[in-house]
């Protein structure tokens, strides 16, 4: 067999191209133009990147975009100072501090801070747990993003069995919570877990997010089931020269699933469409303005 290969891409694009259509609804009929806010410490090279993508990316859909920089040596209270200017600035709807933090820095005293209203992230302790027992809350990008490409592949998913690999809490539990919403069976996987092959193989659904290179293979993976690729590892290739390559033995797992996410191309686009959708919902809500479908 071989997979449908999932392309996040495209997905992503189509997904941008609607939350644009909402911006500029919004802006005509109700003069709302949501705001999105992202904070980043230090000069991380991975995270200048995606900040700089996310920016972009705000300013295309329409919305307001502002990007907030501090040294790396800034102070628990500099960060803290700025979320709060931002929580109280009218004109911004989602606040985003990028992680990780620098070690000075407590990161869940930052995201604690943050209003849960504006938490497009999605990691604050209250969204987290609104969205636990079904309230309407703000959803990690990462995880609603590749729960969409799942429901646009397959349809209903009650009663699949959902597996996924990793227990973060910015992908592994809320992707958990997330199927589990959608009534499938859901287990969860940890490096503690015994025989993951053999719970992998129990698998309609797979999702992997270890952060370990190719770590899944194929005979790892139940024939036609849907495989999701959260991972983004970047290994050295016999050349020298470096790729990205997910958790997943693509080419292995795609001779077995499916249907596939690559990486990149797969996840990864998705994850910044959904934090531009997050920011559509997050301003509606705000606004008291019925919130378009996700
Ligand atoms: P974390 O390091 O926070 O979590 C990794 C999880 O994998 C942990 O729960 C860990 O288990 C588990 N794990 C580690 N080794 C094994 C193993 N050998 N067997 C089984 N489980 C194992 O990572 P994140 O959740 O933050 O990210 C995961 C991956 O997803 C990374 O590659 C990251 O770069 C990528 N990512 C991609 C995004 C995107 O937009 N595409 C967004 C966010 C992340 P334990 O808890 O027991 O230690």
């Amino acid at each position: 067999m071989t997979a449908d290969i999932i392309d996040g891409k495209a997905f992503a694009a189509s997904v941008r191209e609607r939350v644009g259509k909402q911006v500029a609804k919004l802006q005509a009929e109700n003069g709302l133009t949501p705001g999105l806010a992202v904070v980043l410490v230090g000069e991380d090279p991975a995270s200048l990147v995606y900040v700089r993508n996310k920016g972009k990316s705000t300013q295309e859909a329409g919305m307001k975009s502002e990007e907030i920089r501090l040294e790396a040596s800034a102070s628990q209270e500099e960060v803290l100072a700025v979320v709060n200017r931002l929580n109280a600035d009218p004109t911004i709807h989602g606040i985003l501090v990028q992680l990780p933090l620098p070690d000075q820095v407590d990161e869940m005293a930052i995201l604690d801070a943050i209003n849960p209203e504006k938490d497009v992230d999605g990691f604050h302790v209250i969204n987290t747990g609104r969205q636990a027992v079904g309230l309407p809350a703000m959803v990690p990008c990462t995880p609603l993003g590749c729960l969409m490409m799942l429901q646009d592949k397959l349809g209903d998913l009650s009663g699949l069995n959902a597996v996924v690999v990793g227990r973060s809490n910015i992908v592994g539990k809320p992707m958990a919570s997330l199927l589990l919403a959608q009534s499938c069976t859901v287990t969860i996987a940890h490096s503690r877990t015994r025989d993951l092959p053999a719970v992998c193989r129990g698998a309609d659904i797979l999702v992997a997010a270890v952060g370990r290179p190719e770590m899944i293979r194929g005979d790892w993976v139940k024939p036609g089931a849907a495989v999701i690729d959260v991972g983004i590892n970047r290994i050295e290739k016999e050349d020298g020269k470096t790729k990205l390559v997910g958790d997943v033995c693509f080419s292995e797992a795609s001779e077995v699933a499916g249907a596939i996410t690559p990486v990149p191309g797969g996840v990864g686009p998705m994850t910044i469409a959904c934090l531009l959708a997050n920011t559509v919902t997050a301003a509606c809500r705000q606004a008291g303005i019925e919130e378009p479908a996700v």
